[in-house]
This record gives structure tokens, C-alpha cells and sequence, in this order.
């Protein structure tokens, strides 16, 4: 953005991939936009690294399934190509149990799960309550409950000490998804879909614009950033809840509003690939899937693209990356190389390269997967984001009506914000056409 003021319609803060589906929905309904990017590449929590061997692998988001039908159609409309993630073969729980041992955790966390979201969040009973109170009163084996919680801590990379029940159970009816949402990853990467679309939106995209003041009115908004000033009728904060709860209101936003921005907390998650001369798991019969019960958060699969590239992804996810982050590091990848070796053998250490992105505590979205509620009074908090304070918007994955916390949800999330501020632009023009 050139220094001085710009003026638009629409402006849209943050280009992750809700704001860039809120852009070319504008962009589809013929209304002018800018849309300011704090760093310097679009994608947001969809981000690619180029590890030691010089290949390029997605460092955020990266999974999607059939199930997700916005997304799948997005990839197949820019002509990527699906890896599917190769899954056959044993799965390995740690420490080691017997196959019948772990199906019965498997199940038994299952069952927890399906008795959870049999619970409406709105049952006066469980207001105020944990997960991890609601699980620790579950007459269930001690087994299941582990599993259950490394299934939940991996997922949502929250403690569920943090989590009130009612939010989870209202999350996770939203995540509808029948096939495993690890089902397929993108070759040339997720974050190269986010950089085509970007592509669409030309120079109304800037990148390095961190807006810093949303000054806002009746007449329209002014946004602030050291590239300058955008003026326009409405702004979309398309920045995950946390993340908006920090950004400077002036004048401050309703009460109300702060408040359900601000009981918001970001997941955490260190997100490591290892590449290995070959997918050696394979020919012992294994998955590479590994789940870690005695280590909540720790899961790790292969994402090989194919033979040439042979490589494990591990999710360090909810309290353990917040421990781990500290190590440094050396000791974070001892930590890793102990554990794939404990469960996939010695030739677990022969890496061809070992990179890592923490995104605890990141900048511009907060952390990882995504944000959660973390105060179980606030029930009305996602509803009161939702409508806004005219002419603000807020939109972000995690306030999505289906699949909340996934790219999916965010490519949802932005095209109904986009649609709901274009209605919003139409009346104004009809009522100041009438009124002439
Ligand atoms: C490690 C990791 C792995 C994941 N894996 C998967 C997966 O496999 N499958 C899946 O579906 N989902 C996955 N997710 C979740 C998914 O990536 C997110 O739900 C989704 O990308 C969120 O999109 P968003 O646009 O709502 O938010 P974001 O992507 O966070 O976008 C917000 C944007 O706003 C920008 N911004 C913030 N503040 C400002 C400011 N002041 N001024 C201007 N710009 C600003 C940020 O830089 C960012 O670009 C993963 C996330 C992480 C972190």
C-alpha cells in the first residue's frame, strides 16, 4: 500500500484462507475491497518451509477429506493434485500394547466420545463443567479414558482441564467428516491453492500491511497500518478471536463484544516432518501411524508424496508443545528421533532431514490448530462475534457452522461473512435510492 489514504468498499483484514474467500466473493459480486496481510505471504495458519533438502512441505494445514466439500472443490477447480495418506498396515499405540489391547482403547475412547456428543451443550447439567471433570466422573476403563484424551489434547492441542464441555461437544457435532480428514494432503502443498488464489485477487491484496488502529463509525471505518490508511464502508477482521481481541478499536469495541473476543485462548502445536531415505515402516507391515497415550498431543503419520519422498509427519500438540517449545532445538528433536525410534525401530534416526515450525504463540494467528473457548461462562460468545458491531465484521475458521478449526471452516466462514456484507451493502443502496 502506498503511504496516504486509500479508499474501497470493503476492507478485509488478514489472508488466511477466510479472508481469502471473503475476497473473491466480493470480488464474484462486483464490490471493490482491499485486503491487508500482515506478513509477507498470504495462507495464514496454511503456511509452506523449505526444509534442508530444498523441498517444499506444508508446515500448517495441510490435511482434507472428501467430506470437506468447499475444499475438495477449490483443489480440484485449481488442478492439484490429492496425495492419499498411506494408512495401511498396523497402527502402533505407545507404550506398546497388544493389537486387541488397542482396539479396545480405540473403542472404548470411541464410545466416550459418541456418549459426549449425545449430551446437547446446552443441558443445564453440564454448565460450568471441564472435559476433564465430565471425563473424570465416565465409568469407563482407565484405558479409554487415556485414549480419549490424547485423542481430544491431539486434536484440539488444548488441555482439557481449559475446555468447558459444552463448547467441545458444540465443535466437534459441527466436524461431520465420516472418512478420516487425514485422508488426502495436496503435492505442490496447501499453501500453493492459498498463493492461487491470492493470484485471483491481484493488486487488491498487500502483504506486509499488520493493521494496527480499525478506527470505525456510522459513516464507515479507517484502518491504520505504518503502509497507511484504507477508509471504507465496512471492514471484515478475518484474524482468529484471540488474535482480534488484541488488535487496537477506536472508539474501544461494546463491551460485550470484548468480552466474547476475549475469552478466546489459542491451541499449541509444534508441527515436525522428518524425511527418510526410504518409508521403511512400510515394509514391516506399519502405518507410520503412531499415537503416543502416555504423551497427550503426540501423533504422528506418513506423508510421503511417493517412493522418491519418504517422510513422517509428528504433531506435538496442547501442554506438551508448550514443554517441549522450551527445549531447543537439539534436545525437541532427541526427544522426537527417542520416540519414533521406541515405536518404529532404529531406523527411525537414519533421517534425511529433520525441520520443524512451532507455532505456539504465533504473532499474527495465536497459535495452532485453533483458538477455543477456554471460559465455560460463555456461552454467547460466538454469537455475539458473529453479529458484529456495524459496519465491523468478524469472521475466522473457529466461527465456522461447519468444520470450525479446519481450512475448510475457514473457506466457509469467509464466504458467509463476505455474502452477509454485500446484503448489507445492497439495502443501503436500495434504502438511499428510495430515500432520494
Ligand atoms: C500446524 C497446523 C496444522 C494444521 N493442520 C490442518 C489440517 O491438516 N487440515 C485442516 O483443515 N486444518 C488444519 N489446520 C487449521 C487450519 O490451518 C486453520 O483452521 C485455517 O487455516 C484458519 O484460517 P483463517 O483464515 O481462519 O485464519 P488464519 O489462517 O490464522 O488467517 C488469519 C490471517 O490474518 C493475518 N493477520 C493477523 N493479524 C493481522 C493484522 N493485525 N493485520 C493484518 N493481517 C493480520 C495473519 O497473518 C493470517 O494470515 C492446521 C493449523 C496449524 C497451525
Amino acid at each position: 500500500m502506498k503511504s496516504g489514504i486509500e479508499r474501497t468498499d470493503v476492507v478485509i483484514v488478514g489472508a488466511g484462507f477466510t479472508g481469502l474467500s471473503a475476497a473473491l466473493e466480493l470480488k464474484k459480486a462486483g464490490v471493490d475491497f482491499l485486503l491487508l496481510e500482515a506478513r509477507d505471504r498470504v495462507g495464514g495458519r496454511v503456511e509452506s518451509m523449505e526444509i534442508g533438502l530444498g523441498e517444499r512441505v506444508d508446515s500448517g494445514g495441510q490435511f482434507l477429506c472428501e467430506d470437506m466439500p468447499e475444499l475438495m472443490a477449490l483443489v480440484e477447480a485449481r488442478g492439484k493434485t490429492l496425495v492419499e495418506t498411506y494408512v495401511k498396515g498396523e497402527f502402533i499405540t505407545q507404550p506398546r500394547m497388544s493389537a486387541q489391547q488397542a482396539d479396545r482403547a480405540y473403542l472404548g475412547s470411541m464410545a466416550i466420545r459418541d456418549r459426549m456428543n449425545a449430551i446437547a451443550p446446552d443441558e443445564p447439567d453440564i454448565a460450568g463443567l471441564t472435559v476433564a471433570v465430565w471425563l473424570d466422573r465416565q465409568p469407563d476403563p482407565d484405558q479409554a479414558k487415556a485414549a480419549f484424551r490424547s485423542m481430544i489434547e491431539g486434536l484440539w492441542c488444548q488441555a482439557l482441564e481449559k475446555l468447558p464441555l459444552w463448547h467441545l461437544i458444540d465443535n466437534d457435532r459441527r466436524i461431520t467428516n465420516e472418512v478420516s480428514e487425514l485422508q488426502y494432503f495436496v503435492r505442490e502443498t496447501m499453501q500453493s491453492l492459498a498463493d492461487d488464489l491470492a493470484g485471483d485477487l491481484g493488486d487488491r491484496v498487500r502483504l506486509n500491511t499488520p493493521v494496527e488502529t480499525i478506527e470505525h463509525g456510522p459513516e464507515g471505518v479507517r484502518l491504520v497500518s505504518a503502509m497507511g490508511v484504507v477508509e471504507a464502508r465496512s471492514a471484515l477482521v478475518a484474524v482468529p478471536p484471540m488474535t482480534a481481541s488484541k488488535l487496537d478499536f477506536a472508539p474501544p469495541l461494546p463491551a460485550g463484544l470484548r468480552r466474547a473476543l476475549g475469552v478466546w485462548q489459542s491451541g499449541a502445536v509444534i508441527k515436525v516432518l522428518v524425511r527418510y531415505p526410504s518409508a521403511f515402516w512400510r515394509a514391516r507391515g506399519l502405518s507410520g501411524v503412531v499415537m503416543w497415550r502416555d504423551l497427550p498431543g503426540l501423533f504422528a503419520c506418513d506423508v510421503s508424496k511417493d517412493n522418491d519422498h519418504a517422510a513422517l509427519v509428528v504433531f506435538v500438540g496442547g501442554p506438551l508443545a508448550l514443554r517441549w517449545r522450551e527445549l531447543g532445538d537439539t534436545a525437541l528433536r532427541a526427544e522426537v528421533t527417542t520416540r519414533l525410534k521406541d515405536a518404529l525401530g532404529t531406523e527411525a534416526a537414519d533421517m534425511l532431514d529433520f525441520s520443524y515450525r512451532d507455532w505456539t504463540h504465533d504473532r499474527w494467528s495465536g497459535g495452532g490448530y485453533s483458538d477455543l473457548i477456554v471460559d465455560a461462562t460463555a456461552t454467547d460468545a460466538e454469537r455475539i462475534i458473529l453479529a458484529g458491531a456495524q459496519p465491523l465484521h468478524f469472521a475466522a475458521s473457529e466461527l465456522s457452522p461447519s468444520f470450525p478449526g479446519y481450512i475448510e471452516g475457514a473457506v466457509m466462514a469467509g464466504r458467509i461473512a463476505a455474502r452477509k456484507i454485500i446484503s448489507g451493502l445492497q439495502s443501503a443502496i436500495a434504502t438511499s435510492a428510495s430515500g432520494s
